[in-house]
This record gives structure tokens, C-alpha cells and sequence, in this order.
């Protein structure tokens, strides 16, 4: 059993500060106590803040094997499937490029206190297995989710495209295609179906720019987040440009948003109305999307998304509602039973050293790799600085 005794513990869903000692055992947080309790392997967490490990809700980590390629390109000419320069970059790198690369990106999210990421998967199969092998000795947990390439063939009958999805579904988390620039309403609906038969993830990209938004409208009559709830999506990406009655839609069937506020920034597209999301009282995660443009760095993602926020929407917006889109709210939107420190809950924690008085803006506006002291996921340590 492994006791964190004398830190500063952000406790619960709303990530409460309380002088409280945790002890941990078989992976799980047994006890949150005021009292002492007796272990012969305590870590002391005097002057540290003791928090959730973060959870990055959106990544595309093949592409860390193209970093900073195509700055200043169009998006389109930059990651739209199938011939953009990531697609081409993908074709041409060897297995032993995109491993390493991917290897290399895990070893990031641990040193920057992530231990459980949310990975939209190309490449079928195979593309599943290369990230099997990369993973293979890192301690994190990854959600993939996974795509056939028969979603994109409007050719494929429904039958062909039911028994891909449920043939690729045996090596996966869930589904996620691109976007509805290139799968048919019919398709999404399918995708949907058959994740929720196996309770397994739906996630879609929506409203990434204006563009996309205005092209669903002129061919369909319907955004994309309209097509999205209808098809019964309830992890979308984006948002960033959503019409009034979006906000309606999304929260008719209780779906959550992915922002990604660094990666639209990255490809001037815009920024995601946090603050409206969070008026509508709509469930926000945090993600660092493409590795090809971003690292996978929550602390920097929970400070542009803050301050952006807060410079576009002229309000405030809490630190302890952002540090909730990288930690808390992701149990809200899938079956995940960690990102809490709760008891019975699985012990994926950090210790970072306490730089401000502000818990909540210490981590966001202060803390780096050097100040998390202690990384725990499931209950081991990952390691000790
Ligand atoms: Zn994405």
C-alpha cells in the first residue's frame, strides 16, 4: 500500500483542495482520510498539490512522425484524408519510423503528467497493431479508436460496411471517421450502431472551420454538429464554429465537446466558444489533436485554452473549470474510472510542487515537466523526480 500523506489533494468532480492523505492499494485509491494513515511506503507530498493525471481527449499521435511539416499550408492541404502532406508523410514513413515516433510521443504525455489519451487511429488494422507494438512497454492507457477505409467508399453497401466496422471493432475502442466532408449520413449512422452494440466509442470531428459548417448546410440543409446528434455522436471534436441551435442540438442527446483550442490556433481557423459551451452547460475536454502540429502537452493546452478563452469572450473563465476538461469531466462523457481522486477509483495521480497560492492557476500558469515530483498510473509509480 502506497500512502501520499501532507498534500494539497484537488478531491472529487469538482477538484475541491482539502489537506487530506490518500493511501493506494492493487491499483485502486482506497482511502481519502484527514487522519494518519500507517505504511511503511509513504510518499511525502509536503508543498505539493496532489491532482488527477491528466486525461488528453483528442490525438492524432500517428503523425508525430511529420512534426512542424506544412506550416502555413491550408488545412485542407495539410491534413484532409486522403492526400494531404500527413497522409503522404504516413504513406512514406517505414513501421520503424511511425513506432519510434509514436514511442517518443507517449514518453511526452508521461513527462507531462498524462497518462491516458484518446487517439483517433488511421490506417485500419494495421494501423491499431503499430500502435499496439509502440505501447507495447509504456505505462499509459490508451483509448484508440479506430477507422476501416470502407467508410469512405459511398460504393460500399451497408452489410460491407457493418461487417468492417464490427471486424476492426474486435481491435478497438471505438469508431471515428474524419468528418462528414467524407462519410455519408447513412455511414455515421451505421458507425454509431454498431459502437453502441458493442458499447464502444462514436467520436466525429465537427465544425472544425467555417467552411465545412456552410458546405453540410448547402448540401443537407443540416451543420455538421446537427448531422453529428442526429447519427447519435456523443464525443465530438471541435465545435469551433457552431450555429446558435447547435448548442440546442448537442445538449438534446447530453453529448461532450473535445476543444482543441491550440491546434485551431495552429491552423487559423478560429477559436472554440468555451465560454458558450460552458453557459449551455455542455460537457468540455481538452484536446492536443495532431502531434504533427502540437505537442501533447496539457499544461501548455489548458493555458492558451484559459487565455484565449478569456481574451475572446471578454469574461472570466475559472482555472478550476479547465483543469476539470483535462482531468474530471472525461468520466462524464465516457466509461472511464479514472482522471477523480475518489475512493474505489483507479489511482492515476500526479504530484506537482505548489508554485502560487492559486492551486488551480499554479498548475495551469505555472507548473512544468521539472515540477511534477511524482507520476502514479494505476496505482505504480511511473516515476519519481
Ligand atoms: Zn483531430
Amino acid at each position: 500500500m502506497i500512502v501520499i500523506e501532507n498534500g494539497l489533494v484537488l478531491t472529487g468532480r469538482d477538484l475541491i483542495p482539502e489537506k487530506v492523505n490518500i493511501a493506494i492499494e492493487d491499483g485502486v485509491i482506497r482511502e481519502i482520510t484527514t487522519e494518519k494513515i500507517s505504511s511503511s511506503d509513504k510518499i511525502d507530498a509536503s508543498g505539493c498539490i496532489v491532482l488527477p493525471s491528466f486525461i488528453n481527449a483528442h490525438t492524432h499521435i500517428g503523425d508525430a512522425v511529420a512534426m512542424d511539416e506544412g506550416d502555413g499550408k491550408s488545412i485542407d492541404d495539410i491534413v484532409k484524408p486522403p492526400n494531404g502532406i500527413k497522409h503522404q508523410i504516413l504513406e512514406s514513413s517505414s513501421s520503424k519510423d511511425l513506432i519510434q515516433s509514436m514511442k517518443n510521443a507517449m514518453w511526452d504525455m508521461l513527462d507531462t503528467g498524462t497518462t491516458t489519451f484518446i487517439d483517433y487511429r488511421e490506417g485500419g488494422i494495421d494501423g491499431i497493431k503499430l500502435l499496439e507494438k509502440a505501447s507495447e512497454d509504456i505505462p499509459i492507457n490508451k483509448i484508440v479508436l479506430g477507422r476501416d477505409p470502407v467508410i469512405f467508399d459511398s460504393e460500399a453497401s451497408d452489410s460491407e460496411v457493418r461487417s468492417k466496422l464490427k471486424k476492426i471493432l474486435k481491435h478497438c475502442d471505438g469508431i471515428a471517421p474524419s468528418g462528414f466532408g467524407e462519410i455519408t449520413d447513412e455511414t455515421a449512422k451505421i458507425i454509431v450502431e454498431e459502437c453502441e452494440k458493442q458499447g464502444k466509442i462514436a467520436s466525429i470531428h465537427v465544425a472544425e472551420h467555417e467552411k465545412v459548417q456552410k458546405d453540410s448546410i448547402v448540401c443537407t440543409g443540416k451543420s455538421e454538429v446537427e448531422r453529428a446528434v442526429e447519427s447519435g455522436f456523443k464525443l465530438l471534436i471541435h465545435f469551433t464554429h457552431p450555429q446558435k441551435r447547435d448548442f440546442n442540438a448537442i445538449s438534446s442527446i447530453d453529448a461532450s465537446i473535445v476543444c482543441c483550442s491550440r491546434s485551431n490556433g495552429t491552423l487559423s481557423v478560429g477559436i472554440p466558444p468555451i465560454s458558450d459551451i460552458l453557459h449551455n452547460k455542455i460537457n468540455i475536454l481538452l484536446g492536443t489533436d495532431n502531434l504533427m502540429f502540437n505537442s501533447p502537452n496539457m499544461f501548455r493546452e489548458m493555458e492558451y485554452a484559459l487565455k484565449t478563452t478569456r481574451g475572446y469572450s471578454k469574461k472570466y473563465l475559472s482555472p478550476s473549470d479547465v483543469l476539470k476538461m483535462a482531468t474530471t469531466n472525461v468520466s462524464k462523457a465516457i466509461d472511464i474510472d479514472s482522471g477523480i481522486i475518489k475512493e474505489d477509483c483507479v489511482a492515476d495521480i500526479m504530484l506537482v510542487k505548489q508554485l502560487s497560492k492559486n492551486p488551480w492557476l499554479s498548475i495551469i500558469n505555472r507548473t512544468e515537466s521539472k515540477n511534477i515530483i511524482c507520476l502514479i498510473r494505476k496505482g505504480k509509480i511511473v516515476y519519481m523526480r
